[in-house]
């Protein structure tokens, strides 16, 4: 399910600083306005327009991305993404650590 309350907050937020970080990804749409006349009824569509796609409480949220933050907003979320590999990288480097060192102590239990 998409959040439909989150698509109103990127206009009304006004010019706060982009977080460093920021989860999710960003993705260009076209949409439909829904207006029966409209050339998007034909397939014609608006846009495209930003979003941003993250979870939260497990559920997807889809937020609205000025086309001028675009660019730093997805860099935003490329950080995040290196971060957390980074943070992956480390707790797996971690368990390594203490998996060697377990071992260890179980040789030393053994009288080995
Ligand atoms: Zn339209």
């Amino acid at each position: 399910m998409l959040g439909t309350a989150d698509r109103a907050r990127g206009q009304t937020e006004g010019r706060d600083p982009l977080p460093k970080t920021l989860p999710g990804a960003v993705c260009a749409q076209k949409v439909k306005c829904g207006r029966p006349n409209c050339r998007c009824a034909k397939g014609e569509l608006h846009g495209p327009y930003w979003y941003r796609f993250f979870r939260q409480g497990g559920r997807l949220v889809k937020e609205y991305v000025r086309q001028a933050d675009a660019p730093g907003v997805r860099a935003a979320c490329e950080r995040r993404r290196e971060e957390e590999r980074q943070l992956r990288d480390l707790l797996a480097r971690g368990v390594g650590r203490w998996r060697r060192l377990l071992s260890a102590v179980r040789e030393v239990e053994r009288g080995e």
